[in-house]
């Protein structure tokens, strides 16, 4: 993403052009990014040879998965439509995790049938149940068990997965019950141990807690996992936030944890592999004037990105043309909704701007469609993927007789 002579290119398409193509609002991914992303997360892990999974909760897009399944990444899902999309984009079942505190039978039952990788379990309840479908498949089914570290992540609130008080994984001391409760059992194999401590993380410190936590109980347990799975949560740059996880720092971690326990990384990160390679693109419908502000309304709202609204997340917005002349009044971005929340962004010194300009939210490439829903009974926006000069639709916007 760059200005070339004041307008805004995604590649070599200027947003301009892919507005008026396609209308707005309209999420755009670059598959240059995409594949910078994921290049980059490899060659920063390279020494410890992950198996990387790709997070599909965090964008679900056929086109997006079949791309990151041709760079050889596998998936991570929390449902039995994850993983239905995943399998459709050709991604191997031997690459394919499948997480969450509330899988149903007809899920795991379906899960077991496609023979992934690994199921990650959250509870004992859930390791009974799985049990009971190997006892009757009569097979032996490999297992993970989600330990709930205590960990502060060091992120919002809203997305912290890693202590005590939130509902996933278990406490050490039922990890260790459970596993000595089940690894001689004939119908089950635990072969993993799972942690996933939150989300836009962009220290190491946490997850160097969690790498002690998890060390310490290995040894406790003097178990052999064959697989340690660390989940994701690799924090990106966002809005003023500009910090992002220093990969070859977590890196270093995990080298000299192996050192005493030797097993297989796998990695599920969803964020750091889309998320800055997302926009969505938004025209202004009307400037209002307020007293202390200038509200501008856009064609986009809390249906088509709900983060601000969901976690207080802060975007970036960029205008599609540069101007020289700021404004020192403040402006407020929001949505045409309905709710106090349908709001995105405050900013002062922005530049001039108008009704029926062309804007840009940044960095929605993760939790952006995903969350989008039907709210106010607005279509859903169309996703295009550009590829260098060409754009591709790889969603198409939902049509108003389809949802009334
Ligand atoms: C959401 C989630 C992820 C992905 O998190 P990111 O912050 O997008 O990397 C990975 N693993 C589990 C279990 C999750 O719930």
């Amino acid at each position: 993403m760059k200005y070339k002579k004041r307008l805004l290119y995604i590649e070599n398409v200027s947003a301009e052009r892919i507005a008026k193509k396609f209308g707005t609002p309209c999420y755009v991914y670059s598959y240059d990014k995409i594949s910078n992303n994921i290049n980059n997360f490899k060659k920063n892990f390279k020494t410890i040879s992950p198996l990387i999974c790709f997070s599909v909760k965090s964008n679900s897009n056929l086109k997006i998965l079949s791309l990151i399944n041709k760079f050889g990444l596998g998936a991570d899902v929390v449902s039995k439509g994850e993983l239905i999309r995943a399998l459709k984009a050709k991604i191997k079942p031997e690459k394919i995790v499948f997480s969450g505190v509330g899988k149903t039978i007809d899920e795991l039952k379906f899960a077991i049938s496609k023979k992934i990788l690994l199921i990650n379990t959250e509870s004992e309840n859930e390791i009974v149940e799985i049990e009971k479908i190997a006892k009757k498949n009569k097979k032996k089914i490999n297992i993970g068990i989600r330990l709930n570290p205590n960990i502060d992540a060091q992120t919002i609130k809203k997305i912290s997965t890693g202590k005590k008080e939130n509902k996933f994984g278990v406490t050490e001391k039922k990890f260790l019950e459970l596993l000595k409760k089940y690894k001689r059992s004939k119908f089950i194999s635990i072969i993993c141990l799972s942690v996933h401590i939150g989300s836009q993380i962009t220290s190491h410190l946490p997850y160097k807690n969690m790498l002690n936590v998890v060390n310490k109980i290995i040894q406790k347990s003097k178990y052999k996992f064959k697989y340690l799975d660390l989940g994701g949560g690799m924090g990106i740059q966002y809005g003023n936030n500009l910090n992002n996880l220093d990969y070859s720092k977590y890196n270093q971690l995990i080298k000299s944890f192996l050192k005493k326990n030797n097993s297989k990384i796998i990695f599920e990160p969803g964020r750091s592999i889309v998320g800055n390679a997302g926009y969505l693109i938004s025209k202004i419908t009307y400037i209002k004037e307020a007293d202390s502000k200038n509200f501008v309304i856009l064609d986009s709202a809390m249906n088509d990105l709900i983060r601000p609204a969901l976690y207080g997340a802060k975007h970036r917005i960029i205008p599609s043309k540069l101007n020289r002349k700021k404004i020192s009044k403040k402006h407020e971005f929001v949505g045409p909704i309905c709710e106090t929340t349908d709001t995105f962004l405050n900013v002062a010194n922005y530049q001039k701007i108008k009704q029926g300009d062309i804007i840009i939210i940044c960095d929605v490439g993760a939790y952006g469609m995903v969350l989008s829903s039907n709210y106010n009974l607005r279509p859903k926006p169309v996703e295009i993927l550009v590829n260098k000069s060409t754009t591709k639709i790889i969603t198409k916007r939902q049509k108003l007789k389809n949802i009334i």
